[in-house]
């Protein structure tokens, strides 16, 4: 019997190529007269181009957003609005633009339009973070979700492949674990196979160089659906070791979920057959594991722990952290089911082999 609550956040997603030409547009029919303009460095000439369409709406820009949403640039920026009587904030780039966009929201209450040109899914959570000394603080307030969503797949056009495979995989991941999730339901479940399906479908040309629109568009739809997966289902094993493998060592995180994804995957294959098949499918895999594995080998992403620099000496002190807490995931974790999952990322053996 269906049982089920599906907590969607309102937005306005406005999809296409050459669709970054609708920014003054929608900052208008927000009302904004006053619009802050991020960009993160690779984004700098499509906001040059935003601004010029402003004309008058346009108040200040804020060029090359970085990494983890300092504290101090989120202080700097809330001013800077604050002194310019910003209305509204267009950020265009990845996690990085749209997370200092989200900073300011959080601080100001001001609405937010959101350009992605990654698939990291930023822009259709409510989920905030700020790095305040060694750590980073995050949250969810509904106040930082984007009013309007601009997906424009000619952003991606210059991602190169090295980031491009790591941050499809990464949005894959979120569908995935949204597959099996304690708080799964029909809704989400379409959502995230569909994300999968997408990506999965895209992101070979698009690593290749060989893209056309066809298969861009049908990447950005993928991170699309994973991000609207990511906005509202709780996360399991997955998420955990990349956080704790990640956070702990200092490794590249879309490329450590990338590696740990098979893997995990793997680890739940008895405990959760429906979001196996639904992944199967969405790959045209005969195993969820195993395609994400060859999928990541075909466009060219790491499949190797120790190729980004771990030492194998700390997989144990892993395993350990990873394993401290209890947490949902439809396969009980126990501490050396997880040590030798690290082991098989570690050395980036295919799931389900002997090898
Ligand atoms: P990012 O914005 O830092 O981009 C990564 C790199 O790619 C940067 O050097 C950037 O300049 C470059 N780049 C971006 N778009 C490009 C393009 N189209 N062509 C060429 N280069 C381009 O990071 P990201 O990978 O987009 O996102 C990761 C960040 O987002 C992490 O900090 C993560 O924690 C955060 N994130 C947050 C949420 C959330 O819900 N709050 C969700 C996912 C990710």
């Amino acid at each position: 019997m269906l049982d089920f609550i599906y907590q969607a956040f309102a937005a306005r997603i406005v999809f296409g190529s050459g669709k970054v030409s609708e920014i003054a547009a929608e900052v208008d029919r927000l009302g904004g007269k006053s619009a802050l303009v991020i960009s993160t460095g690779s984004q700098r000439a499509v906001a040059d181009a935003a601004i010029e369409r402003l004309g008058g709406n346009f108040a200040v820009r804020i060029d090359g957003a970085v990494m983890h949403v300092p504290r101090a640039d989120v202080n700097d920026a809330v001013a800077l609005a604050r002194r310019q009587g910003c209305d509204s904030v267009v950020a265009i780039g990845g996690g990085s633009a749209i997370g200092l966009a989200k900073g300011i929201a959080l601080d100001t209450g001001l609405p937010v339009i959101a350009v992605p040109s990654t698939y990291a899914g930023s822009e259709m959570t409510d989920i905030w973070g700020i790095s305040e000394g060694d750590g980073k603080v995050t949250g969810r307030a509904p106040v930082v979700v984007p009013k309007c969503v601009i997906y424009d797949p000619d952003l991606t056009r210059d991602l190169p492949a090295r980031l491009a495979g790591p941050s499809g995989i990464n949005a894959i991941a979120h569908s995935v674990e949204a597959l099996y999730a304690q708080n799964r339901n029909p809704v989400l479940s379409m959502i995230a196979e569909e994300g999968i399906r997408a990506l999965a479908s895209g992101l070979p040309a698009v690593c290749a160089g060989s893209a056309g629109d066809e298969e861009r568009g049908r990447a950005v739809y993928g991170a699309f659906m994973c991000g609207l997966a990511l906005a509202t289902a709780t996360m399991g094993i997955h998420h955990k070791l990349c956080h704790v493998v990640g956070g702990t060592f200092g490794l590249p995180h879309a490329e450590t979920h990338t590696i740990v994804l098979p893997h995990a995957t793997h680890y739940n294959r008895d405990a959760a057959p429906e979001a196996m098949a639904a992944v199967a499918r969405a790959l045209g895999a005969d195993s969820a594991a195993g395609g994400l594995f060859d999928l990541a080998l075909r466009i060219g992403a790491p499949t190797a722990l120790r190729d980004l620099g771990l030492e194998e000496e700390n997989l144990d002190r892993a395993a350990d952290i990873a394993t401290a807490a209890p947490y949902y995931n439809p396969q009980p974790v126990d501490r050396d089911g997880v040590r030798r999952l690290l082991d098989d990322a570690f050395h980036g053996r295919r799931p389900g082999s002997d090898a």
